[in-house]
């Protein structure tokens, strides 16, 4: 086993050991990118230990930065792959105050003290030595065993440990989501107690637990893990009250089921997509009547924006996804003239089109369908014509702008010219041929006549 890690490690990283060891210092691999090695997966990011002090970090890594109070140095590798990697001061955490973070951090004395305050037991592993020592693997609380069952549980007392820092929880079921590990049952029965302290967490650590879950092959499992356990309710009271609202889409399936099956189907490129579709429907449970959810796009594009303004999501993003909220009702009829595709292009924009469809194409998976039904694909391709002939949808795009109307018919520039631009838009959505110079002033003078003789 030993042998086998040995030779996943990148020879960047045995570089960065050898000189710790020679230097005299016991150094270690850490962390996510041992258990991923164990798995057989590819590791992201490699994370190095060391009984080092940064200082000593620093003068043995020439050009190391050192900038934070957590004992972390940040070196540089030739390896591209692996431009950048963390090696930490041995730690001991103490008086977790507020449930969020250690109060205090302490380097510790060995790395059985810095294995003991990490999270999960298949993240409690290292592999490495103590100077002049052949390298091993060191696993106090049986990580190598657990990480073969695929199973996460705690070092130590699961409510304990959920208390001193409730991210944990959250990184439970991100963990188990994207490696496919069952949650121990008592790891599970510790999160379900203290679930509500996720409530004490920022909004930008959950909000990048939530990525990862949703980014996961099957985000469901790491959903449902949310829901069962309360840290969902936690989190946003509006998606738990999914569960139970009854949906007649899929035999048996409620609203929360719709919400899981249409997130698993949908896209994981751009990555907002899921985000969009796992908060589609975030509005009906507030809008359920007689059967019915009038509006809830609209309730949903409220609530979706407040959760993603929590969670500090970036701005442009999040107003992406809160129209796609707003405008995931849309109804399409083959009977749609080709003016109402330039009008639909025109209303969406058409940079925000194939967002759209990919919701939809979540949704009707979430609803049992086929991902093109109620003919998406008839116009997706319509609307592509439409922009493949280069047809006018915006101001931008009209043969005359506002000082050609200014010179040649007299008028002055104000509210009154923005409204017959608009309105000389809405002329060539509808009939692109009058898209030219003359058309648009001769439009433009009959229309400023006629609205005179009123
Ligand atoms: P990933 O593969 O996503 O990077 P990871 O387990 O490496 O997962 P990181 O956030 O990179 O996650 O953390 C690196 C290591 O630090 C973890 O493997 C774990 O040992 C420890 N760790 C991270 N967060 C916590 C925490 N909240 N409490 C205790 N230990 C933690
Ligand atoms: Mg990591």
């Amino acid at each position: 086993m030993s042998t086998e890690i040995d030779d996943a490690i990148p020879g960047a990283v045995h570089d960065l050991l050898r000189t710790l060891w020679t230097g005299g210092h016991a150094a270690y691999v850490v962390g996510g990118s041992l258990r991923d090695t164990l798995l057989g997966r590819p590791a992201k990011d490699w994370d190095l230990a060391t009984a080092a002090l940064p200082e000593r970090t620093v003068e043995l890594f020439p050009g190391a930065i050192y900038e934070n109070k957590f004992g972390t140095v940040a070196v540089r590798t030739d390896d591209p792959a692996l431009p950048e990697v963390e090696i930490t001061t041995f730690r001991t955490d103490h008086d977790y105050a507020d449930f969020r973070r250690p109060h205090r951090v302490e380097f510790g004395e060995s790395i059985e003290l810095d294995l003991a305050r990490r999270d999960f037991t298949v993240n409690a592993m290292a592999w490495g030595a103590e100077p002049g020592e052949q390298p091993r693997l060191v696993d106090p609380h049986g990580g190598q065993a657990d990480v073969a069952a695929r199973i996460l549980r705690t070092v130590g007392e699961p409510e304990k440990r959920f208390e001193e820092d409730a991210l944990r929880m959250v990184r439970a079921v991100r963990l188990a989501a994207t490696l496919d590990f069952a949650i121990e049952p008592a790891t599970l029965a510790g999160i379900s107690a203290k679930a509500h302290l996720v409530g004490h967490l920022s909004g930008e650590r959950i909000a990048i637990e939530m990525t990862e879950i949703l980014a996961a092959s099957r985000p469901s499992i790491g959903l449902r893990l949310m829901a069962a356990t309360g840290l969902l309710a936690a989190i946003s009271p509006d998606l738990a009250a999914q569960r139970g609202v009854p949906q007649n889409k899929v035999e048996g399936e409620d609203l929360w089921d719709h919400t899981l099956r249409a997130v698993d189907g949908a896209a994981t490129e751009p990555a907002r997509i899921r985000m969009a579709t796992l908060l589609h429907d975030i509005g009906k449970p507030l809008t359920m009547a007689d059967g019915r959810f009038l509006g809830h796009e609209t309730v949903g594009a409220g609530l979706a924006d407040a959760l993603l303004e929590r969670w500090r999501w970036p701005a442009a993003e999040r107003q992406r996804i809160v129209a796609l909220v707003r405008q995931h009702m849309f109804g399409y009829q083959p009977s749609w003239s080709d003016a109402a595709i330039r009008r639909f292009i025109a209303k969406i924009g058409p940079e925000h089109l194939e967002d759209l469809f990919l919701l939809r194409e979540a949704d009707h998976i979430g609803s049992g369908r086929e991902p093109d039904a109620g003919g998406l694909d008839e116009l997706r391709a319509r609307v592509a014509a439409q922009l493949e002939a280069g047809v006018a949808l915006d101001l931008g795009a009209l043969a005359v702008d506002g000082s050609d109307l200014m010179e040649d018919l007299g008028i002055a520039p104000g509210p009154e010219l923005g409204r017959l631009l608009d309105w000389l838009l809405d002329r060539v959505i509808a009939e692109p041929a009058v898209n030219t110079r003359e058309g648009l002033i001769d439009l433009a003078r009959r229309r400023l006549s006629s609205e005179g003789a009123l």
